[in-house]
């Protein structure tokens, strides 16, 4: 199944068995445990990820 990765904010792939996360656009390559965790850590810092985004991009 697909899920948003945590570094690129693509869709990244989930195993059928949950096991492991992989993005193909910036290999990002994880456990889903670890998937799990890194979303966490990073859940405080997406407000400025997000806004440097835009600035980027503009
Ligand atoms: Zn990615």
């Amino acid at each position: 199944m697909k899920i948003v990765c945590p570094d690129c904010k693509e869709k990244a792939t989930l195993s059928d068995d949950f096991a492991f996360v992989k993005c193909d656009k910036c290999s990002y390559d994880s456990t889903y445990g670890e998937y799990v965790k890194y979303i966490a850590y990073k859940d405080s810092r997406y407000s400025d990820i997000l806004s440097d985004y835009k600035d980027k991009k503009q």
